[in-house]
């Protein structure tokens, strides 16, 4: 298959095991509901990572992975947005690499 995939040290893959498990998962991707539920869900999920063991590296992951959706180690894109401003200011920002891949996927 062709397209880009990330190249992702395996120590920073997004958290497997963070206490968002077993609740919808649609509850951190507000951007798939109807305007009225997204608020509600939003801050339940909110409260959920912010008691999360792995809420820092999830949400290293994501600036890492540069991901547009989603609410990650409690934060959305536009906060997230901010955060990595933040740390390119810093020179703390940490970035995956983009790779284009051919039709055989390597
Ligand atoms: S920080 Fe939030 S989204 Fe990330 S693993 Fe924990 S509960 Fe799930």
């Amino acid at each position: 298959m062709s397209g880009i995939r990330w190249v992702l040290p395996f120590e920073e893959r997004p958290p497997q095991d963070g206490a968002c498990i077993g609740y919808p998962t649609d509850w951190w991707f507000p951007e798939k509901h109807a305007k009225g539920e997204r608020a509600k869900d939003v801050i339940v999920a909110k409260e959920i990572c912010a008691e999360c063991h792995v809420q820092r590296e999830c949400l290293d992951y994501a600036i890492a992975a540069q991901e547009q959706y989603g609410i990650w180690g409690g934060l959305n894109v536009d906060a997230r947005d901010v955060l990595t401003r933040k740390r390119r200011e810093q020179g703390t920002l940490v970035l995956f690499t983009k790779i284009a891949v051919n039709e055989f996927g390597i």
